[in-house]
């Protein structure tokens, strides 16, 4: 046997014998000392090594594993991390990708590219394509799917710590998550201010609504500069609030639930690696995610997703629409018949609220309807 393997199985034996077997432990008298003993090893273990069977808090890495876990109680404070695909079977589009229909109604203001649209500079010169996409997507057409419902379970739970969304469609607010539940990473609708750095005159929902309805550019009452939903432009800042929750949310995560999201905008995409090495991570998607980057775990940066390795200890991969994701997790905590109730009210209550509005504003509706753009033959 050469020196350096001597010398590293020397090392295992000596890992071995300070490594404490959590069987002895909790016979101990003292058990407060011994879990806390355990904590601070599982700790040291995590931060040096990253793995280890102490690490693992699912008792299988499937739905029902995570399930399981829920159930036990231990699992508080649950993080859901969503995009664009909790929100397709809403029918809202992915309109950040060029290639939807979206994009082809704007081609008669000839954009110099897709993105141009949510362009803060592009903006400021040439509002009118982004005020007819906002007219299309706008708030109050869609309703929440089963996927927003299961958030707001989780809330109702008591086991909800935070939603961050990279939706702008506010369908999380309308199925009852209210502002200290949400983090809109990418803005939102529900408010907007005038562009005007010396201004910053805030608007509501309803004014924005109106302008947008009858095809006015807003404008601010104050100054006159152009108002804009607080949804976060191409070359502009994520709220401030997005990095103040982050740093205090996702440490104190003990299950993080990743939904609709390929996981591939950035700042978004890195709190993946914020939670603890521990954390159990759930990703309900189309397809896998967030998978590690070997350049980036190269560069020391890791925490990618690990699904199928034989080093895999905490990450679960549910491969489906979101909407069938979560009936399937629901259905293993016992909360199907409560999701599916509970859907069932709110779409009829959302259904009731709008013929009210519409008969209310029939007026502007119409208005709105013949202004469509048309596809000339
Ligand atoms: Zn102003």
């Amino acid at each position: 046997m050469s020196d350096a393997s001597e010398h590293s199985k020397k090392v295992e034996e000596e890992e071995e014998e300070v490594t404490p077997d959590p069987q002895e432990l909790s016979d101990d008298s003292s058990e407060d000392e011994a879990a806390g003993e355990m904590d601070f090893l599982r700790n040291l273990f995590s931060s040096t090594l990253g793995l280890g069977s102490a690490d693992k808090v699912l008792d299988e890495l499937t739905l029902s594993g995570v399930a399981h876990y829920i159930n036990s109680g231990k699992c508080k404070n649950i993080i859901c991390m969503v995009g664009a695909g909790i929100s397709t079977s809403a029918g809202i589009p992915d309109f950040r990708s060029p290639g939807t229909g979206l994009y082809a109604n704007l081609q008669k203001y000839n954009l110099p590219y897709p993105e141009a649209i949510f362009q803060i500079d592009y903006f400021q010169e040439h509002p009118e394509p982004f005020f007819t996409l906002a007219k299309e997507l706008y708030p109050g057409q869609f309703k929440p799917t089963i996927c927003h419902y299961f958030i707001k379970m989780l809330k109702d739970k008591g086991v909800l710590r935070r939603c961050y969304t990279q939706n702008i469609d506010t369908l999380e607010r309308l199925a009852g998550l209210e502002g200290g539940d949400l983090i809109e990473a990418h803005g939102t609708f529900y408010t907007s201010h005038c562009v005007s750095s010396c201004c910053r005159k805030e608007y509501n929902l309803d004014w924005m609504k109106e302008k947008v309805f009858s095809d006015d550019i807003p404008r601010c009452d104050k100054c006159s500069s152009l108002v804009k939903p607080d949804i976060v432009f191409f070359g502009e800042n994520l709220p401030v609030q997005f990095f103040t929750s982050m740093k205090s949310d996702f440490p104190n995560c003990d299950l993080l639930i990743i939904m609709g999201t390929s996981l591939k905008v950035q700042p978004f995409a890195s709190l993946v690696s914020r939670v603890s090495k521990i954390c159990p991570r759930l990703l309900i998607n189309m397809e896998k995610a967030g998978q590690a980057d070997p350049l980036f775990g190269m560069l020391g940066l890791g925490g990618g997703m690990d699904f199928d390795s034989e080093k895999a200890y905490r990450d679960v991969a549910y491969i489906g629409t979101c909407d069938d994701g979560c009936l399937a997790l629901a259905d293993l905590l016992g909360w199907k018949t409560e999701l599916e109730e509970l859907v069932k009210k709110e779409h009829a209550r959302i259904e009731s609220d709008n013929k009210k509005e519409k008969a209310s504003d029939s007026k502007g509706a119409a208005a709105a309807a013949a202004s469509e753009p048309r596809k000339e033959e």
